[in-house]
């Protein structure tokens, strides 16, 4: 066999390898769903919790087909990603978890690499965080504080909308976000915080709903943290517990959407591998997930990226404003 030959032949094998791969990319894999019994729940008292208004605030979004998002979906269907912040009107306090969009954000954009800009920056701007407060007539003065689930660049861009409010952030995260361990554009993210000043909490308290440990934020049961590492170090859910029993979860980045848990899957290896910064414990965080929404149906888990679970909770939530 002449060279010529021996290279066309490893040309091939390489390709039918290649595209083994990629093929095999796409296809569900097997979850150690077995590690998820055996969790013990305490019993939550709900007599303490007061009404708290939840207002999801989309500032953007990006179309991705679904075999992005879900491994093992084999399906080109769009499926759309929001960029959101969370306004929480609670007794004790207003205050956002997340911040979506400033109406800078380009501005903050415009000097990042080229891969960063048409990729990850490739996004649909819709309304600024500024925009959506004033139209429900908040000023960012009226924000007690804000809460970032995660220190990745799209969750602390509405910061710039809402200066001077004080961020309270994970210590986990941030000291991760310090030592650069929580993903790249670290610059970037520093800057979109600004000068806001910033108070670390610790997710220190006793386990809650079967997650290892709790950090509630105003000692009432009705806003209790939760971590959920994986993504970033220091990925931070929030439980909403509702006077009348309505409750709700927010993950943060520890999925895009409800299929990541319910069946479970990560999104596709190409995109899992970018985001997620221990590969273990993300899929840890998954199984903890995948064993809760099926203990606990009744109570909505959404992620920050999730648009259609925001759309229904948006939808469900003014028809009871509505009713009340
Ligand atoms: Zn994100």
């Amino acid at each position: 066999m002449k060279i010529r030959d021996w290279t066309t032949l490893g040309a091939m094998v390489i390709g039918v390898a290649g595209v083994g791969i990629a093929a095999k990319s796409l296809l569900p894999e097997n979850f150690a769903t077995e590690q998820m019994y055996g969790q013990q729940e305490e019993i939550v008292d709900a007599s303490t919790w007061p009404e708290i208004e939840v207002s999801f605030l989309r500032c953007g979004h990006v179309n991705l087909p679904e075999f992005l998002v879900v491994r093992g979906a084999l399906s080109i269907a769009t499926h759309t990603n929001a960029y959101s912040a969370v306004l929480i009107r609670h007794p004790q306090g207003t205050f956002l978890y997340d911040t979506g969009f400033c109406a800078d954000i380009y501005a903050y954009l415009k000097d990042q690499p080229l891969f960063f800009r048409t990729v990850l920056g490739g996004f649909v701007f819709e309304q600024a965080l500024s925009s959506h407060l004033q139209q429900l007539e908040i000023k960012p003065g009226d924000l007690n504080f804000a809460i970032a689930s995660h220190l990745h660049w799209d969750h602390v861009s509405g910061i710039p909308d809402i200066p001077g409010v004080p961020l309270r952030l994970n210590r986990v995260e941030y000291e991760a976000a310090k030592e650069g361990l929580s993903g790249p554009n670290s610059e970037l993210v520093w800057r979109l915080m600004g000068n806001n000043p910033h108070r670390l909490f610790d997710c220190i308290g006793p386990a809650y709903m079967g997650f290892r440990s709790s950090y509630d934020l105003f000692g009432d049961g009705s806003i209790v943290l939760v971590p959920l590492p994986g993504h970033t170090p220091g990925n931070t859910g929030m439980f909403i517990n509702r006077a009348g029993g309505s409750r709700l979860f927010l993950i943060g980045d520890a999925a895009w959407c409800a299929e990541n848990y319910i069946r479970p899957a990560t999104m596709h290896p190409a995109l899992w591998s970018l985001f997620t910064s221990d590969d273990a414990t993300a899929r840890q965080t998954l199984i903890d997930l995948h064993r809760f929404v099926r203990q606990h149906p009744e109570i909505p888990i959404i992620a920050m990226h999730d648009a259609s679970m925001q759309e229904a909770f948006m939808t469900v939530e003014t028809a009871r404003l509505v009713r009340a």
